[in-house]
Formats: structure tokens, sequence, C-alpha cells
């Protein structure tokens, strides 16, 4: 098991996401590719959104993709649990919760 929790021996934590499959090396596109007209709109939200989810996984957060919708919640979940989301420690956390509120 990893430092991150996962399966595999991973060294990096870029390793770590790309072992655990998460959709991160798109937010790390060619720039090159169709620069026509409406992309420009398009390209800066996508940036936008990418900038938060780096924030976002920088913090040790882990949302479950790169979108705005998934970052602000797994920013959400973290603030309302007090330890990142995604995190062994967060699903500990939150399964403590679940079990004192049935108590
Ligand atoms: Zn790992």
């Amino acid at each position: 098991m990893c430092k991150w929790g996962c399966e595999n021996s991973c060294t990096t934590y870029g390793q770590h996401l790309r072992n655990k499959g998460l959709n991160y090396s798109g937010c790390f596109p060619t720039r090159s590719r169709g620069s026509g007209r409406g992309d420009a709109t398009k390209q800066k939200k996508w940036d936008a959104e990418c900038d938060s989810y780096r924030a976002a996984v920088k913090e040790g957060i882990e949302p479950d993709g790169t979108t705005k919708a998934k970052v602000e919640f797994a920013r959400a979940m973290s603030d309302h649990a007090g330890v990142p989301y995604g995190t062994p420690q967060f699903k500990e956390k939150v399964i403590h919760k679940t079990l004192e509120r049935h108590t």
C-alpha cells in the first residue's frame, strides 16, 4: 500500500493519481490543438476548472474529477469533515460520524 492509500507502491502523488486512474492528465493538454473561434471561452473555463482542481489536489484533497462541481463538492466535504476529501482519513472520519449519528 502506498502512503496515499492505494494498492500500488506510488512514489509521487502524481503517480498515485495516475495509478488510481484519476483524470489528472486531462489537465495538461496540448495547447496547440484547435484554437479556432469559440474555443477561447471554452479553454478559459476549462483552465479555471483545472486550476481549482490542481489547487485542491495540492491541499491533499482528491476530487472525484476535474470539473468545477466535483472540486467544489470535494472542498465542501473537506471543510465539513475537517480532513481532505478522498483520503483514507476522510473515509474513516465519515464512517465514524455516521456511526455517531446512529448511536
Ligand atoms: Zn497510490
